[in-house]
């Protein structure tokens, strides 16, 4: 995980060289490598994307996922989080920890996932790992234990002192294997001073080893690592190695440091889960003669073997023909091919174990976060939770065929990113697709054109507006029709009140049956329809509760259809009274400049209604915290880099829901009514 540009794929791409050549150590040396290692790089560009790649390293298995680094992307970067052991943090030696590092770092708090850290691009003039360890523990708050040192920096950049076995470690310009050395003279008291460091937080972890350490024996190289791999995975301190994977410099002793000092799926304590008949908490070891338990973190659509679904494997073993029970969708189906992907193939297994990462095909019907488990003992793993869409636009298809491809490629698409939502707008009928930001719809519209076929005229991102009330209210709906023959009847009264942060809530008070019971579910689903069409502005309604409180029926003429609509009609008389409101998203927004621009971005800032929370000076740069209606965002990235010469960064993070200030809202209602009654 990291910042964007830190190097995570330039580091993983060599990580997959590196552990594809142990296999066949012979091509390395055979002159053409130059060229081979271009060609292979551009394949890995793109199976880099798959979402989980196995290497082999020292007769370890590593599964290695990417994590995305903008923030559009913030559930590619929370599903990978939730379905990992151990990670590694990649920063760059210059730029150091970034506020996007800050992010995922502290994301990574919250699943409690033990961390190394490398300095990458030790080879860049200005490098410097000492500052970039200090800020681990400034801004991530976590204590940084170099296991190296850097030998040169910079242009003279050639290697690392490797702290635990006290020797130097030299990387040639273009060679790839490093040769041994004693450590350089001008580094031997730093050296000396890291691995006493390294001995007294090796002895924190371990009573034998502060034991022997304190009767003065001298600690083994493995014991060291032990009592290293203790303190890591009990998240006392995080490993820090550097290195410049661009120069192939460092690689090789980071390959190492993952299989010493990350958790093996066995080392993770049992995952909790639910039963899903009891609704008991069950736990669920990595064993694999427990019963299977597995979850699906991604969904991807593959041109070569179609629809795959990666999961991760908490218990237990899954062969290919097995069945498995989806208890979220309550369906059974049986187990297809199961693939584990490397970088330049797929390997076809027969077997998934505990802690495996794999992905099968053609399972149907399953979406991220689901989970997949034995029939006979079934459990629900925990949910990953994604944040609300807060942008959207109207997509519209040029044709019929392309209305097809359309619709084929949007069910794909959703069914891949728990993040994008479709539908359509009641009144105009135009498609609506939403997402959490203008990079990911752009991206979105680009892939349902490039990979779907679809030709469509594409709107303007618009923000994705709520609605709620602000009081309670009561009404009546009627829905009678009797005019001969088989007639409808469907008479309800409601009562509407505000229920902040609970989406939405059905209470069923009518006593003495004047609503027959078998028509309440058709109250409540009408009502769930009135309540995602919107009042106001078509804007689906949020955190509102409903009660049912009387109305009538008729023997013969009362159906669940003319229910419905009566609720709906009492719904929409409800909300007029019920003070309806618009609701916008609110973003987190932090902005990184020099500190001569603050001025003017401030005043700017002001002028979008954003509400500072923060400012703070970080080396010469000014972090300002702000809230800011995503409405008065679009465009910044332009504003912010012409305002600053380019020197400016921000990031921004979907806050909350806020009320819209009363003007702004009735030009957002008269907007939306206007065109869309055209
Ligand atoms: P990502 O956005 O974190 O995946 O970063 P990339 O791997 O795409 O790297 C961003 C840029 O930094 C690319 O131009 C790389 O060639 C360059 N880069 C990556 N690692 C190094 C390094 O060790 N040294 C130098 N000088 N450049 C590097």
């Amino acid at each position: 995980m990291a910042h964007i540009d830190a190097g995570k794929t330039t580091t993983t791409e060599r990580i997959l060289y590196f552990t594809g050549i142990t296999h066949k150590m012979g091509e390395v040396h055979d002159g053409t490598a130059i060229m081979d290692w271009m060609v292979q790089e551009q394949e890995r560009g793109i199976t880099i994307t798959s979402a989980a790649t196995t290497c082999h390293w020292n007769d370890h298995r590593i599964n290695i996922i990417d994590t995305p680094g903008h923030v559009d992307f913030t559930a590619e970067v929370e599903r990978s989080l939730r379905v990992l052991d151990g990670a590694v943090g990649v920063f760059c030696a210059v730029g150091g920890v970034e506020p996007q590092s800050e992010t995922v770092w502290r994301q990574a708090d919250k699943y409690r996932v033990p961390r190394i850290a490398f300095v990458n691009k030790m080879d860049r003039t200005g490098a410097d790992f000492d500052r970039t360890c200090t800020m681990v523990a400034a801004r991530l708050r976590h204590r940084p234990l170099p296991l190296q040192l850097p030998i040169g920096a910079g242009e003279t950049f050639r290697g690392v002192v490797d702290l635990i076995a006290m020797r130097a470690l030299l990387w040639d310009d273009g060679g790839l294997e490093a040769s041994e050395a004693p450590i350089p003279a001008d580094l031997e008291e730093g050296a000396a001073l890291g691995h006493e460091r390294i001995v007294e937080a090796a002895c924190e972890t371990d009573d034998r080893l502060l034991e022997k350490y304190l009767a003065g024996g001298a600690l083994t190289p493995d014991e060291l690592r032990r009592g290293v791999r203790r303190g890591t995975l009990a998240m006392r301190f995080v490993p820090v190695l550097c290195g410049a994977a661009f120069k192939n410099k460092g690689v090789q002793p980071l390959l190492d440091a993952i299989v010493d000092y990350l958790p093996a799926p066995s080392d993770v304590a049992p995952v909790e889960a639910i039963d899903p008949r009891s609704g008991e908490t069950v736990t669920r070891a990595a064993s694999d003669t427990e019963p299977f338990a597995g979850l699906v973190f991604k969904i991807m659509s593959d041109p070569f073997v179609g629809h795959l679904a990666y999961v991760r494997v908490y218990s237990g073993a899954l062969a290919s023909g097995d069945h498995a029970y989806n208890p979220v969708k309550r369906q059974s189906s049986r187990i297809g091919r199961l693939l584990k992907m490397h970088a330049n193939k797929r390997e076809e297994i027969s077997e998934l174990w505990a802690g495996d990462i794999a992905a099968i095909v053609g399972l149907r019907n399953v979406q991220t976060g689901d989970t997949i488990c034995s029939e006979k003992a079934p459990v629900l793993l925990e949910r990953m939770d994604f944040p609300e869409p807060v942008i959207r636009l109207a997509i519209e298809p040029k044709t019929k065929a392309d209305q097809e491809r359309l619709g084929q490629g949007l069910g794909k698409l959703v069914q891949e990113d728990p993040t994008f939502r479709v539908h359509t707008d009641p009144d105009t009928g135009q498609t609506l697709i939403a997402g959490m930001g203008e990079l990911h719809l752009e991206i979105l519209v680009d892939r349902l054109q490039r990979e779907f076929g679809v030709a469509a005229n594409v709107g303007r991102p618009q923000v994705a507006y709520r609605e709620t009330i602000r009081q309670a209210a009561e009404a009546e709906g009627r829905f009678i029709r009797q005019t001969g023959g088989r007639g409808q009847y469907g008479h309800v009264k409601i009562r509407l009140e505000p229920a902040p942060d609970r989406g939405f809530v059905f209470e069923n008070a009518v006593v003495g049956g004047s609503v027959p019971k078998e028509f309440v579910p058709a109250v409540a689903s009408g009502l769930e329809e009135a309540m995602e069409a919107g009042y106001l502005a078509g804007y689906a309604m949020r955190d509102v509760k409903a009660t049912l409180l009387d109305g009538s029926y008729h023997e013969v003429d009362s159906s669940e259809m003319a229910f419905k609509i009566a609720a709906s009609m009492a719904f929409k008389e409800a909300c007029r009274a019920a003070r309806p409101t618009l609701l916008e998203p609110v973003m987190r927004v932090e902005v990184v400049v020099p500190e001569e621009y603050m001025g003017d971005v401030l005043g700017d800032l002001n002028a979008r209604r954003g509400k500072i929370q923060s400012l703070e000076g970080r080396s010469g740069a000014s972090v300002l915290q702000c809230a800011v209606p995503l409405s008065e965002m679009f465009g910044y990235a332009t504003e912010l880099r012409s305002r600053t010469q380019g020197r400016g960064t921000y990031s921004m993070h979907f806050s909350r829901y806020e009320e819209v200030p009363k003007a702004i809202s009735e030009d957002v209602v008269a907007r939306v009514t206007g065109t869309s009654r055209r």
